[in-house]
């Protein structure tokens, strides 16, 4: 029927044709869930790209999934996306001209506790919002992941398509590194469960792989007992070596109570900036900062480790205070500026869910967001201090800029993700905030100036990676995957032959 209504339909008219094509899949699918032809789904946290799918899907689960992959390969113009909760940048969860599957309505497919070889694991759904699991996981089971993201309204799927990172993956790695299952529909349209031991080739290539091989409809989750209560504390430095040198020196200690469970860093101005400087630090409103406490030679930025201390309600305070004291007393900060709270761990762990709820109040949370996300390798991150935080963004970015080191040891080379070659890394994140009303010349500027950084880091022949990345042309896809590129390319012929899936990421065109 589809080839029969191709014939009324110009050769060259693609976007036409995948109307055509996608009209008829819709009216001859029989799923157990819904499709909308209106719904629109065309955004993303980002706000800089706008795409509108032909259709929407709502699955029930795995064999919706699997029958909308395959009827897409019986196209000749159709692709996939899965939509986690959107919260991309540059519209990796996009489709044109294609089929957007909100994986979201599949959120409780999966939730049961499962106990292997004296480790515990939580199946969660693909759909599943980290923050619901972790709310399900504590009062069902008293237990939690390992490893987080800093925002948890976001998906398990999409964050395991990344990576997933916060101030635990020192310890444990990524979100990726604390998988031991996954059931995934290919782009084949088979839903396959894959783990280390078995299709491990899927298993590996799936986590950190764009949504480029399969759509994840399950997670196996490693957790452990989840503690009562964190001692949150920021820490200030004026010298970046110190910092760094603070920072490494805590993520690279090993054995108990001999570091934080906590690590994180950011970068803020040396000024009283409400949303760039001092005032961005303080945890409690409470808690004002004193810059009298600054040498006088303090440069235009400043830096903050961040640290979290996991305890229960049955330590003795005294415990906590003569540890605490123990780990910090090895640093080098200012001493008066030291700022800290106590809060429940679900509290700690949905943190920015209440600046969530600040930017929400003051229309920031809607505009655009153009984020720059990377690694950048241990031996080139004083040269980006140099040239990149105290001048090029020495006024700030509207937002948090986050430094942290992370260990590449914690992260297993056969998934996807893309690292620098070094042992320790850091992750930097220039999170910006556009001013509500922001014109598209001023965030055109913020666009720009993400381009000159990473220029800068080329041209620098800086070691470093784009994390959440995001390229315009093979070229430049090849360049990010290096030598990896072509195990890359041949797990996409492997899994998804007709280039079905996740096309908002633009590394292959759908084969047609
Ligand atoms: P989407 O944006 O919906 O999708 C992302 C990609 O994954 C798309 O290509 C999509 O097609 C694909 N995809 C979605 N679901 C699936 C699935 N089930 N199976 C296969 N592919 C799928 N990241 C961190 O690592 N650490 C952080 O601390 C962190 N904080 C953030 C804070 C905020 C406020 C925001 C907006 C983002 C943050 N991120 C962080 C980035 C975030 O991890 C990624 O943007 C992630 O992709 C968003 O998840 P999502 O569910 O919204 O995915």
């Amino acid at each position: 029927m589809i080839a029969c209504l191709e014939r009324f339909v110009p050769e060259n008219d693609i976007e036409s044709k995948a109307a055509v094509e996608a009209s008829i899949m819709c009216k001859t699918l029989d799923l157990q869930g819904s499709i909308d032809r209106t719904a629109s789904a065309d955004k993303d946290f980002g706000g800089l790209y706008s795409r509108r799918p032909l259709a929407v899907i709502r699955p029930s689960g795995a064999d919706d999934v699997a029958r909308v992959i395959k009827a897409a390969s019986l196209s000749s113009t159709l692709t996939v996306a899965a939509r986690g909760n959107g919260h991309s940048i540059n519209g990796q969860a996009m489709v044109d001209r294609g089929l957007l599957i909100n994986m979201r309505p599949t959120e409780n497919n999966h939730f049961k506790e499962v106990k292997i070889n004296g480790s515990t694991y939580v199946d969660v759904s693909g759909g599943a919002l980290w923050e619901d699991v972790l709310k399900r996981c504590i009062e069902e089971y008293g237990l939690a992941p390992r490893s987080w993201t800093d925002y948890l309204s976001l998906t398990v799927g999409g964050t395991l398509s990344n990576a997933g990172v916060s101030g635990q993956a020192f310890r444990y790695g990524p979100q990726t590194a604390n998988v031991a299952e996954l059931e995934v529909v290919t782009g084949r349209g088979e839903v396959v469960v894959c783990s280390e031991k078995k299709n491990c080739e899927l298993f590996f290539s799936v986590l950190g792989g764009l949504g480029q091989f399969g759509i994840i409809t399950r997670a196996r989750i490693l957790v452990q007992s989840a503690p009562d209560m964190v001692r949150w504390i920021r820490v200030v430095y004026t010298e970046f070596d110190e910092f760094t040198r603070d920072a490494e020196f805590l993520v690279t200690r090993r054995g108990d109570g001999e570091s934080f469970d906590y690590v994180e860093g950011f970068v803020f101005v040396n000024s009283d900036d409400p949303v760039n400087g001092w005032p961005s630090v303080p945890l409690d409103p409470d808690h004002g900062f004193d810059p009298a406490h600054l040498p006088r030679n303090a440069d235009s930025v400043l830096y903050c480790l961040e640290l979290g201390l996991h305890y229960n309600n049955s330590d003795h305070p005294s415990t906590i205070d003569t540890l605490v004291k123990r780990l910090l007393g090895w640093l080098r900060f200012i001493k008066k500026l030291k700022f800290q709270v106590d809060l429940s761990y679900v509290d700690f762990l949905l943190r920015v869910k209440r600046a969530e709820e600040h930017a929400k109040a003051n229309g920031i949370w809607d505009s655009p967001h153009p984020w720059l996300n990377m690694f950048v390798a241990k031996s080139d991150i004083a040269e980006f201090d140099e040239a990149i935080f105290k001048k090029i963004l020495k006024d700030g970015v509207g937002g948090p800029m986050l430094i942290y080191p992370l260990l590449r040891s914690k992260w297993d080379n056969r998934t996807s993700v893309m690292t620098p070659k070094e042992d320790v890394f850091y992750l930097v994140a220039l999170l910006r905030f556009s001013p509500t009303g922001s014109n598209g010349a001023e965030v055109e500027k913020m666009v720009s100036q993400n381009r000159h950084i990473v220029d800068y880091c080329v041209q620098n022949g800086f070691d470093y990676k784009l994390y959440l990345p995001h390229y315009q042309t093979e070229e430049q896809w090849k360049e990010h995957f290096g030598g990896k590129w072509e195990r890359f390319v041949e797990r996409k012929a492997c899994y998804d032959p007709m280039a079905i899936l996740a096309p908002g990421q633009k590394i292959f065109e759908r084969i047609r």
